[in-house]
């Protein structure tokens, strides 16, 4: 398998002037090599990108539908090497890492058939007084070239989430990914090459988000912005991107509310996984419980079991649950926020501790306060905060107690007060008897507040990456 890349620009492999070490979070082992892009080198990408947008925006439909059908084929075939490269370059265990790979099969999927729908509507011009005799309709036009910025935590599927549906709506791409996650982005690059996507609509450029990512968000040439990753970059993005469109995917401290007539068994299970899940390092991971009272002990105590019985190991070990932080200062610095939070008054009840090198013992905290870090900050790693409630009113004030608003999850066997949370959590999205951390692909997925703008699932994606144009036919000189 091959694991060391050179730039893609124009169908092409580039030489990079440097490259960088790509390593196994768990161990620190080099995995492979990739190229840290200068702004010459990004400006040719962003040059090959605006050369191929006129033939993207003319490539018919059944054509775009066809390669990202292609894609998605080949990546089912290629499902154990893209699941190797997540798991080594992201830490995540591979049975994890396998189901990325499934989905991103979906996402592809998915943008295929957007691809044969991207389609506009009818206006009724005359149902305006000034607009008798006129017909008008709208199409969907592509923006053109599109800067797709994509995270280290899922390096696979968030870049499907835009490569897809940018591609399924006639535009062309400059990908760059996460600085300790490029392989996987190189590995599709070239998929899709060979799925048949013509030279120029896809170019991939890793390097640092500081100097790269900058340059490709200010660039002219560069229509639109699509970024994932954290509130903090999300902010600068839209501050230099000017009048662009951007669509930013951020971070969050999602919350689950366990009301005292909720299924215990299915919460336990699916709070054992949205909050543990690739360490924490999951968008939607489930940072915050909120247990109703009568039930908080026994909840704990269900939850505390399941999370004793994690296995943590190499992240190739199919056996592992947990494996480790993308690095070392992501490790200390969960550690010291647990660490402040137990100095001002919360309870460890199990984990926390550090092991190896960016391991961090899966770990449940009680008693937590609104203001500590642990709650109001995004964690990023496999803690959980749990507090108890009285009223499902209370409960639901204590979710949108925070900066964020990606998605939420309530249990409870009661339709209407599930209801009536979902109608008044400040999400994105609400889970009735699941944890935050539940997605498909195709579904409309994005936040509110600090937690972004605009919204994914190819369908969704397709109608941010494409304009709208209307055009109206005066058909005054019609026979009557
Ligand atoms: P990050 O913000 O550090 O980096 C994301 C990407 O931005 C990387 O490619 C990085 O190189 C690039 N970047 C950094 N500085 C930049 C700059 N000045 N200009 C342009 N690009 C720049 O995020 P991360 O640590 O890779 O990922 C974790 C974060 O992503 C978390 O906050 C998580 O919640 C968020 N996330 C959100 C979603 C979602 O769909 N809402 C999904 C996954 C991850």
């Amino acid at each position: 398998m091959k694991t060391d890349y050179d730039l893609f620009i124009d169908g092409r492999w580039v030489k990079p002037g440097a490259r960088f070490e790509v390593r196994v979070p768990y161990d620190g082992a080099v995995f492979g090599t990739a190229p840290k892009a200068n702004r010459e080198e990004v400006e040719q990408a962003i040059a090959a990108a605006k050369k191929a947008a006129p033939a993207a925006a003319r490539l018919p439909s059944h054509k775009r539908h066809e390669i990202l059908t292609k894609a998605a084929a080949l990546m089912q075939q290629r499902t154990e090497d893209f699941a190797r490269a997540i798991a080594s370059e992201s830490g995540k265990p591979v049975r994890e890492a396998q189901g990325e790979v499934g989905r991103s099969v979906q996402t592809l999927s998915f943008s295929a058939e957007e691809a044969r729908r991207n389609v506009g509507e009818m206006v009724p011009v005359d149902a305006h007084p000034g607009g008798t005799d006129r017909l008008g309709f709208t199409l969907r036009m592509p923006r053109g070239v599109i800067a797709a910025i994509t995270p280290f935590n899922f390096p696979l599927n968030l870049v499907c989430h835009k490569i897809g549906p940018a591609l399924a709506g006639g535009n062309t791409v400059v990908h760059k990914p996460a600085s300790a996650t490029p392989i996987c982005g190189y590995m599709l690059a070239e998929l899709f090459a060979e799925a048949g996507l013509p030279a120029g609509f896809l170019n991939t450029v890793s390097g640092s988000g500081g100097e790269v990512g900058d340059f490709l968000v200010a660039h002219p040439d560069v229509a639109m912005v699509t970024f994932t990753g954290s509130a903090e970059v999300g902010k600068h993005i839209r501050a230099v991107a000017g009048m662009k469109p951007v669509t930013l995917e951020l971070g969050a401290n999602c919350a689950a509310i366990v009301d005292a007539d909720a299924d215990l068994e299915l919460a336990v299970g699916r709070c054992a996984t949205g909050g543990f899940a690739h360490s924490g390092q999951v968008c939607i991971h489930l940072q915050r419980i909120y247990a109703a009272g009568k039930i908080a002990s026994d909840f704990t105590d269900a939850l505390r079991s399941r999370v004793a019985a994690f296995r943590i190991g190499h992240p190739l070990d199919e056996a592992s649950d947990v494996t480790s932080l993308i690095d070392e200062p992501n490790a200390v610095r969960v550690i010291q926020w647990i660490a402040e939070a137990e100095r001002d008054g919360a309870r460890k009840l199990i984990g926390g501790e550090r092991a190896g090198r960016a391991t961090v013992m899966p770990a449940i905290l009680s008693g937590t306060q609104p203001g500590m870090k642990a709650v109001a900050d995004e964690i990023f790693g496999p803690v959980v905060c749990g507090e108890a409630f009285d009223s499902i009113e209370q409960a639901v004030g204590m979710v949108n107690r925070s900066r964020y608003g990606l998605q939420a999850g309530v249990f409870t066997r009661d339709i209407s007060r599930a209801l009536w949370a979902a109608q008044q959590i400040e999400c994105g999205g609400v889970m009735i008897n699941d944890v935050p951390t539940f997605r498909v692909d195709q579904m409309p997925y994005g936040g509110v507040k600090d937690s972004g703008i605009g919204r994914e699932g190819p369908r969704y994606a397709l109608q941010e990456m494409t304009e709208t144009k209307t055009v109206v036919i005066n058909l005054t000189g019609a026979p009557k």
